[in-house]
């Protein structure tokens, strides 16, 4: 562990209350547990304010570490979010904005900058995006699918098949089970080095098929017929759905939350066994991106960038290192878990990640300093950005110019459009063009690195452009 860490570690403890766990010197680098849940919405995660118990593992690690309360995505779909999380940039910057790209090898990714500081890395996906035809499996030395619908050794035009199809067989994929089996199989045959694991738990992304007893947990008196199968393509999901059948609806993503979640306790039992005790482990749990459920007329994630689509859950547990039961109001993003991540390691993170260090910046007096996050959707026939700050919110689109904004702390729901003439709005979106220029600025400045993941497909796509 670096001096530097070191120094992190006991700045960060002495802000803890006198009820926290006795502060322990780390004597070596952590071990890393990081977690993206796909689909996972923040506000139906138990400690995030949702009435129901959705997440017993989750809310124990809020309450043995720090939870983010306000923590956003880059973008509203699993490929560009995962590129983000890896890469410590916005989706402009990394490039890997539609679902025929891949990341390309000139990044240097979070599990290859752990790599370099030493430690063994192990990732474990559940769905198509985190194939490694998409590039993110560098820097593992080991990087497991956990899926059973979509071969291991299938072929790049194949899978862009599957990924493009509405109604896919890898949407009823059920992944936890398999994971937590692989994971406990990874782990008694790893050495005794710190570890780097990348779990991807996919069972929360439709469709919502949880076993019966989840079904029931969630919505024991339903007599209804509503079944969430070939979700974005089944005529009884829509905007104008009954009532009760929206009710349950939102049971079926609850049951399944509480099986991964339920999952996830178990994974977090083995790699803590591995990592030798809760103090040696650091963990975070986030997720990809939100879902939504018509609020605004849309099912399931990727066509809108409002909030039931960007908000997602962050928290961080690392016990006798952060503070214990730590809530963080200030706006934080995904894109900062690689810096994060790669000081509490004494690992080095390019020195262009537009993330930032969450850790050192709890450990300053006061409020992390304030720093808007930029959303992004490029694929298919989207064009949208959006710039989020603590209270406003701006949206954007290439084609129709700019969309208007909502007062988050008046309308955290984005229901009621601001006038054009509200005074923060112009400088929100100036502010949004200055930080969309300087990402893809900085895309050209790493080197335009994106791949085509096919060439017919990009092929296809310069022809639909007009070259
Ligand atoms: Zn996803």
């Amino acid at each position: 562990m670096s001096t530097r860490t070191l120094a992190l570690a006991a700045l960060l403890c002495a802000a803890c209350s006198s009820d926290d766990a006795p502060v322990a010197t780390p004597t070596r680098q952590p071990s890393i547990l990081f977690v993206s849940i796909d689909s996972l919405r923040a506000d139906h995660v138990r400690c995030y304010g949702y009435p129901k118990e959705t997440s017993p593992t989750l809310d124990a690690l809020a309450a043995s570490g720090v939870r983010f309360q306000t923590a956003v995505s880059t973008t509203s779909w699993t490929l560009p979010s995962h590129a983000a999380m890896f890469t410590g940039l916005y989706d402009s910057a990394h490039g890997v904005v539609d679902n025929g790209l891949a990341l390309a090898e000139n990044h240097v990714t979070l599990a290859e900058s752990l790599k370099d500081a030493g430690y063994q890395t192990a990732g474990f996906f559940g769905g198509p995006y985190l194939h490694p035809i998409y590039g993110l499996s560098q820097g593992f030395d080991v990087y497991e699918s956990c899926m059973t619908t979509i071969p291991a050794d299938i072929d790049a035009m194949e899978l862009r098949r599957e990924v493009t199809k509405a109604v896919s067989p890898s949407h009823a994929d059920i992944t936890s089970p398999r994971t937590l089996e692989r994971v406990t199989h990874w782990a008694e045959r790893a050495d005794a080095r710190p570890f780097f694991a990348f779990v991807h738990l996919w069972d929360v992304h439709y469709d919502y098929i949880p076993p019966k007893e989840y079904v029931e947990r969630f919505d024991p008196d339903y007599t209804g017929s509503l079944d969430a199968r070939d979700y974005m393509g089944n005529p009884a999901i829509r905007p104008d759905m009954p009532a009760r059948d929206l009710e349950h609806l939102l049971a079926l993503y609850d049951g399944e939350i509480r099986f991964t979640d339920e999952h996830l306790g178990k994974i977090i039992e083995v790699l803590r066994k591995k990592a030798g005790g809760d103090e040696n482990l650091l963990i975070v749990v986030t997720a990809d991106h939100g879902e939504e459920f018509f609020e605004h007329a849309q099912r399931g994630h990727a066509m809108t960038l409002f909030e039931e689509v960007v908000r997602v859950p962050l928290i961080v547990s690392w016990p006798g290192h952060v503070a214990n039961g730590r809530v963080v109001d200030e706006l934080v993003r995904t894109i900062d878990v690689f810096p994060t991540l790669a000081a509490a390691a004494g690992a080095r993170a390019p020195s262009y990640v537009q993330g930032r260090d969450l850790l050192a910046a709890l450990a300053q007096p006061g409020a992390i300093p304030t720093e808007p996050a930029l959303l992004e959707l490029w694929m298919a026939t989207y064009d949208f950005r959006a710039l989020r700050t603590e209270t406003i919110k701006v949206h954007s689109s290439e084609t129709k110019g700019d969309l208007g904004g909502f007062r988050l702390d008046k309308d955290a729901r984005e229901l009621d459009p601001l006038k054009a003439d509200f005074p923060n709005i112009k400088k929100a979106l100036l502010r949004l063009h200055e930080l969309a220029g300087q990402s893809t600025e900085l895309r050209t400045k790493i080197g335009d690195p994106t791949e085509a993941i096919v060439q017919p497909w990009l092929q296809e796509r310069l022809e639909q452009l007009g070259y």
